[in-house]
């Protein structure tokens, strides 16, 4: 059985030193807004190539008080608008929703999955204050072009990065390709926490100290409270494990790329799409999403093979009950990769054999005996 993710395997990969800095943290006596979380912001921001790193509870929060950071600094207010791909996971959409502002979905590119760059313009109004991209799968966003309207229309950019850690656009990395990103370390991440995690990258200052007094209850110095703020810290013990595993960062993502490479160049089915991958370094693979139009036919297939895959995302965010007020509205292209998309196993620790026996179960899928 080949898992999708085998975070076991992963984990037990950084032993010992992992147990040793856990156990470190546990010693010490001091569990939040401590040295852990300093160090950690401090060589996150450097790897990112930005001024700040402020540490959050999760990812969802890290995108939610971005926003509530420009709404707080009068960048936006409720009722504005912010342009985001309709083809995303639903935390994307919430941290818009969550803050009464009103997403404005964009539709994607077909090869890529990513935000179309040309479809951005067309939806800007007077109240749109912000393009909110995802750099969904772990491929980063063409940025250029989503730069060039946010300067024409003075709109922010805002990476959702939480797919992204350490890829790269023009010798960049995610999380420096905007005015604010925002990183998850959910254990699944390509860098991942052991439990809830996040981060908000900026070169913005006064943004940084705005989302870090926010996270914690509004907060500027002890017992003064300019804002009605919410409790999102990121902890001593995940900033430790963070930080230990940020050293393995670009090595795990280089064999990312490698399992990658070899799907790309073994896997050849006529009814399995590859994804358009556009620059070497400007993909780390968190998904490998390939497209089939006979979708679960495939699925079931490689889980007769003892290949387990997921899917994402089986239903796009204007489907589902949460937003039952979109439920009715059309994004063909956004429809079509939720129906097709299968994500295959990818991870830094899968084998060559691993490999091997998933391009080979793709490779026989035969529909018509399903
Ligand atoms: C994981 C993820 C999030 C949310 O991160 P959490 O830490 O789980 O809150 C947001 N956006 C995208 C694209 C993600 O993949």
């Amino acid at each position: 059985m080949i898992k999708f993710l085998d975070l076991e395997k992963v984990t037990a990969s950084f032993e010992p030193g992992l147990s040793r800095e856990v156990e470190r943290v546990v010693r010490s006596g001091w569990y939040l807004l401590g040295n852990e979380v300093h160090a950690f912001e401090a060589d996150f921001a450097r790897y990112c190539g930005v001024g700040e790193c402020v540490g959050v509870a999760n990812g969802l929060d890290a995108l939610t008080l971005i926003l509530r950071g420009y709404m707080e600094m009068g960048w936006m207010q409720e009722g504005d608008e912010v342009i985001v791909p309709a083809n995303t996971y639903i935390a994307t959409i919430l941290s818009i929703t969550r803050n009464r502002l009103v997403p404005v979905l964009c539709e994607p590119e077909e090869g890529t999955c990513l935000i179309d760059p040309a479809r951005i313009e067309p939806l800007v109004t007077a109240r749109t204050k912000a393009i909110m991209v995802v750099h969904l799968y772990g491929q980063v966003v063409d940025m250029e072009p989503v730069s060039q309207v946010a300067a024409k229309y003075h709109l922010k950019v805002i990476e959702d990065a939480a797919q992204a850690h350490g890829a790269c656009y023009q010798g960049r990395r995610a999380g420096n390709l905007g005015d604010a990103a925002a990183f998850s370390f959910y254990p699944g991440k390509n860098l991942g926490a052991l439990g809830d995690g996040g981060a908000v990258t900026t070169h913005d200052a006064e943004l940084a100290k705005v989302v870090r007094a926010l996270a914690n209850y509004g907060s500027s110095a002890k017992y003064v409270f300019p804002y009605k703020g919410i409790n999102s810290r990121l902890d001593e013990v995940q900033a430790a494990v963070l930080r230990h595993k940020l050293a393995r960062l670009d090595a795990d993502n280089e064999r990312r790329r490698h399992v990658a490479e070899r799907y790309m160049e073994g896997i050849c089915h006529p009814l399995v799409a590859l994804p358009e991958w556009r620059e070497r370094e400007g993909h780390v693979f968190h998904i490998f999403a390939v497209r089939c139009a006979r979708r679960d036919a495939l699925q079931a297939h490689l889980a007769g093979l003892g290949v387990q895959t997921l899917i994402h995302y089986p239903v796009p965010p204007h489907k589902q009950e949460a937003y039952r007020e979109w439920n009715s509205r059309s994004y063909p292209v956004t429809e079509r990769i939720h129906r097709e998309e299968l994500s295959l196993p990818i991870s830094p620790v899968m084998t060559e054999e691993e490999v091997d026996i998933v391009v080979n179960a793709v490779n026989c899928f035969a529909p018509e005996d399903e």
